[in-house]
């Protein structure tokens, strides 16, 4: 067998529990489920972008799939199947195994099929796309927000960017719970049963994946509303609380890699909404208004420095 055969052999072929097909044809086959439609998603992690090329090759494995299957719950969708396109440098088995190991204890928790993907020789890139199924019409959109609704979000906010500048020395403060920062970088936990819960309650849902102004944003400009934001509402870990006001704007705010939802519900949910544990009502969705507002004690607007990451965006 070539070594790019084994390899796959090796590391990336399990036996599909759903799949029609798996991993070794041309194709992989799938059938949904009758009154289902598939909710369909892919994303890239790029060394020395995404992460840093020494990166732990577990949590690597991990988060390659916690990302897309954050975007699965970001729909409502039940997570399915993943195809895994991997570019590599060289054959390091060490590697391999920490990342196939991270990739399937996520992969085993959540029920996912590995049912394909791509394996080639250059600079290290993890492409991730998954597949979901969702009750036909019934997904959780970004344009289906209503003027009133209250908007949420789960989870807390920031913790993600704070440990990114900690281990850049980038925060000069000192800071408590540093592991458990460190864990909300790398080792996100896709909100996938919280999302299934929303679908017959929220109206839109988004998962908080460039910073939070950024990401309801997009919530605002597809459903043609503004949101108002109280800042004293929004949840962050209590790290954030030991350091300064300017950075901790920017991490709870502009931060990305949380992996939260952020949704948009009628108010005559909250209580239901409420019920789910693990949420904040954080504002409102407004008419007549553009973007995102956030709003100080006094309800004066809070300039947001740099809202969400933008590749091709202008350097800063
Ligand atoms: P093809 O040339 O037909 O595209 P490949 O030779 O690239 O197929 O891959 C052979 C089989 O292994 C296919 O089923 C493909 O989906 C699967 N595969 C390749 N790389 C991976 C990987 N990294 N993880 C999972 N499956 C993979
Ligand atoms: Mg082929």
């Amino acid at each position: 067998m070539s070594p790019e055969f084994a390899l796959i052999e090796q590391y990336f072929t399990r036996a599909p529990r759903h799949a029609a097909l798996g991993v070794g044809d041309d194709c992989a086959l799938w059938s949904p489920a009758a009154g289902f439609e598939l909710a369909l998603s892919t994303d890239t992690l790029v060394s020395g972008t995404h992460f840093f090329p020494d990166a732990d090759p577990h949590g690597l494995g991990h988060k390659a799939l916690a990302v897309n299957l954050s975007d699965l719950a970001a729909m409502g969708a039940i997570p399915r199947a993943a195809l895994l396109a991997l570019t590599l440098p060289r054959v390091e088995p060490a590697w391999l195994e920490a990342f196939a190991a991270g990739f399937w204890a996520l992969a085993e928790a959540f029920d996912v099929d590995l049912v394909g993907g791509d394996t080639t020789r250059g600079p290290l890139s993890i492409t991730l796309t998954v597949l979901g199924e969702v009750e036909q019409g019934r997904a959780l959109r970004r344009d289906g927000a209503k003027a009133g609704d209250d908007l949420w979000v789960s989870g807390d906010l920031g913790g993600a960017a704070l440990a990114l500048r900690l281990v850049q020395g980038l925060c000069a403060d000192p800071v408590a719970d540093v592991e458990a920062l460190k864990v909300r970088l790398n080792r996100p936990q896709p909100r996938v049963a919280l999302g299934r819960a929303l679908l017959p309650i929220a109206h839109a849902m988004i998962d908080v994946s460039d910073g939070l102004v950024a990401d309801v944003g997009h919530l605002c400009e597809r459903s043609g509303l503004g949101a108002e934001i109280e800042w004293s509402r929004v949840p962050m870990p209590d790290g954030l609380r030991d350091v300064q006001e300017s950075l901790r704007l920017a991490c709870v705010l502009a931060g990305g890699d949380d992996y939260e939802l952020a949704f948009a519900a009628p108010a005559a949910q909250r209580s239901a909404v409420e019920a789910l544990g693990g949420v904040t009502r954080i504002g409102s969705m407004v008419a007549g208004v553009e973007g995102v507002r956030v709003l100080d004690a006094s309800g004066s607007p809070i300039r947001v420095e740099r809202p969400g990451f933008d590749h091709f965006g202008h350097a800063s």
